[in-house]
């Protein structure tokens, strides 16, 4: 296919085009040209392309360079707010210059991450602040308030997300008072949007794009028919994160959060007008008697939502309780009516009662075909769920075959970009949009088809670009045949033993992931004994914030002696990227396959069995591949990085699914026994203390 846009990407990415004059790092690279091309190819014609490309090709320049040369304008979605943060202000600059173009950039999170300058100033009169930590929080917060630009909460460092001041300077959908808000023209919220809207290159998250999908308040629905481009990046998230948003949710603390706020907001303002004291005792009666059909749990579990009712609750129970939350809906929507031109809140007060109506209406009602219902239960609350199996019905109808528009009245600057108002309509842009999907892992076989099927590509293009890093000489892998099986009870101890005496021999710089949260306590506490007295720090997930023991791991290296062992599980599977020697030993400590009681899991694998087809073949086995891949994809970053993987489940080379896991790894250099791990560990150990040494004369 020959077009003017090839030609320019072919002369960008040439040995002395315009990225090697511009940039002192780059060197072509053939796969990277290759994804770009293809990428230009789209971006010319439309449709949807799907590109797995291995670590180290270079695939955020391959999309952003065509991207950018094509003029149009384009969204940027990622899987995380740290990847967004790193796009938005290393990457896209960086080739904004290079290329010279006059490009204007925007970064769109959602809501929770930015100040609501209205609830800080509420938060400030606040007497119930939980500790004096969070009061010396918040007078950093209000510092700062008074010179951020864009209010982007990211700009704190060390607050942590899980701080319980968050929620206290942040808004949500239902506390946020929109254009009735005496803050609204100096809203971080309202000018992010507006930027956006304003924008060339709109840098999003996936959870955002779902959740506007959903609810549709974040913008996005004015935005995406005026962009002509989508580039979903670490696009293996996409389907997890869509199903999470797609469905139905109500939770008892949802419940709880709007009787409060009904009450404090009916006696501040409406005192007398109506019977607040009894229309938010029914309201919680109800919502507590609806939590407590869960019964008492320490623990947090899932209950299966097959038939009527969650398993183990009586039918006419669940629904009479369902109901009896109905009716107190029906109540203090009432009260709520008598008052609603008092006070803008009491408006907002209303809508969030009726959509609390209208959910617990969906959950009397059966749930909707391909979709699953279930229970979600911790000690002290209980949400409803309703998920669709995957995303594949949004992508084909609500996505791909979206129209396009041109033009259109922006809104004034006094009204909220997004709200539905009566302006200038826009014109139908009848080109085809250009959609691209890509991640360094998204399946095993040429059509991609883990990825492609969930998420409605099936017709989508589909390239692989193979990575250019020399594994079988810069990493080796190593599979224990002698330990228990994971289900043993031993098995976690013996993975702890293992990785102690290897972290020994290496001198830390190890990270060990685990595949469940029992693993991750059992081996963390094992190897802190194991490896007390030595100088090598463990951490473990959980004990700190994830940004402190990112930090704090790669600190330990760099200090030139013992670096550090991290334990984690879940997030650090991905995402986690230490380049160089201060990561230099990856165990694993079982095949990672889906919980095969999880409903969502359950659920997927009967419609692949009324298909005909196998859920082991099509569901477990190409999801465990996925996330091993990704797990094992820690290691080597850059082309001069070495490292060994210890997978610690002989599974892997002992089963015919277990090879099929092994073929989709990259192709590393196997070690035979201990001893042969023991030797590359000590060859690691010895040039890292080679390379120091170098370093420091
Ligand atoms: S409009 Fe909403 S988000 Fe903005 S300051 Fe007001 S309450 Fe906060």
């Amino acid at each position: 296919m020959s077009h003017p846009l090839r030609d320019v990407v072919l002369e960008a990415f040439a040995p002395l085009g315009v990225l090697a004059r511009a940039t002192d790092h780059f060197t072509p690279r053939e796969g990277q040209t290759e994804m770009a091309l293809a990428v230009a190819d789209v971006l010319a014609q439309g449709g949807s392309l799907v590109v797995e490309a291995g670590t180290g090709v270079g695939k955020t320049f391959a999309y952003l360079v065509p991207a950018l040369l094509s003029g149009e304008r384009v969204l940027l979605s990622t899987a995380t707010k740290a990847l967004q943060d790193q796009l938005y202000a290393r990457d896209l600059p960086r080739l904004v210059q290079a290329l010279n173009l006059p490009v204007r950039l925007a970064l769109l999170k959602g809501r929770s991450s930015y100040l609501c300058t209205h609830r800080l100033e509420m938060a400030r009169r606040d007497t119930q602040i939980p500790d004096r930590h969070t009061v010396h929080l918040l007078s950093r917060v209000e510092t700062w308030s008074l010179s951020t630009r864009t209010g982007d909460l990211a700009e704190l460092p060390g607050l942590d997300e899980r701080s319980p001041l968050i929620p206290l300077i942040t808004s949500n959908r239902d506390n946020c008072l929109g254009s009735q808000c005496p803050k609204f023209k100096t809203c971080h919220v309202n000018a992010a949007r507006r930027e956006a809207l304003g924008a060339d290159v709109v840098v999003i998250n996936h959870h955002l794009f779902f959740a506007d999908m959903a609810v549709r308040e974040s913008g996005m629905a004015e935005l995406l028919p005026t962009v002509r481009v989508v580039i979903f990046d670490e696009a293996h998230q996409l389907n997890e994160i869509g199903v999470n948003f797609l469905g139905h949710q109500l939770g008892t603390a949802q419940l709880l959060d709007v009787t409060r706020d009904m009450l404090a907001t009916g006696l501040q303002l409406a005192r007398g007008l109506a019977d607040w004291q009894g229309v938010c005792a029914t309201f919680e009666r109800a919502a507590r008697d609806l939590r407590l059909m869960g019964g008492k749990r320490n623990t947090a579990v899932k209950l299966r939502w097959t038939d009527e009712a969650p398993e183990g609750i009586h039918p006419g129970a669940w629904s009479q309780a369902l109901q009896d939350v109905g009716a107190a809906c029906v109540q203090a929507l009432q009260a709520l009516d008598t008052v609603s031109e008092i006070a803008p809140d009491f408006m907002r007060l209303h809508d969030r009662v009726a959509e609390i109506a209208k959910r617990v209406d969906a959950f009397l009602s059966p749930c909707a075909p391909d979709a699953v219902r279930w229970m979600d239960l911790s000690a002290s609350q209980m949400r409803l769920m309703e998920a669709p199996l995957d995303i594949a019905h949004t992508v084909r109808e609500r996505l791909v075959k979206s129209p396009m528009t041109q033009g259109g009245a922006a809104a004034p600057d006094d009204e909220p970009p997004w709200q539905d108002e009566e302006r200038t309509p826009p014109v139908e842009d009848v080109r085809p949009r250009s959609w691209i999907f890509t991640s360094a892992t998204l399946g095993d076989d040429p059509r991609l088809r883990w990825f492609t099927e969930p998420c409605g590509l099936e017709s989508a293009t589909v390239l692989r670009v193979s990575s250019p890093f020399d594994y079988p000489a810069q990493a080796a892998l190593f599979v224990p045949r002698d330990i228990v099986r994971p289900n043993d009870p031993a098995h976690s101890s013996q993975v702890a033993l293992m990785a102690s005496e290897s972290v020994v021999r290496l001198g830390g710089r190890t990270l060990v992931l685990t595949t469940t949260l029992r693993a991750l306590r059992a081996i963390g506490d094992a190897m802190k004994q194991q490896l007390e007295g030595s100088s090598i720090e463990v951490l473990v997930q959980g004990e700190w914030p994830k940004r402190h023991l990112m930090t704090r791991f790669r600190e330990g290296a760099s200090a030139g002696g013992q670096g550090c062992v991290l334990v984690a599980s879940a997030t650090f599977w991905e995402g986690f990227d230490v380049p160089g020697d201060a990561l230099q030993l990856v165990v694993i400590d079982k095949l990672p396959f889906p919980p095969p009681n999880d409903p969502l899991v359950e659920a997927r694998s009967k419609r692949l069995e009324a298909q005909g087809r196998s859920p082991f073949n099509d569901y477990f086995v190409p999801e465990a591949l996925v996330a091993l891949k990704q797990g094992a994809g820690r290691l080597i970053r850059t082309e001069s990085d070495q490292g060994v993987l210890v997978v610690c489940d002989n599974r892997l080379v002992t089963t015919s699914y277990g090879r099929r896991l092994l073929t989709a790894l990259p192709p590393m250099r196997q070690l035979a026994n201990a001893e042969a791990l023991a030797q590359s560990l000590e060859a690691l150990s010895q040039n890292a203390i080679t390379t120091t040494s170098t370093t420091t004369s």
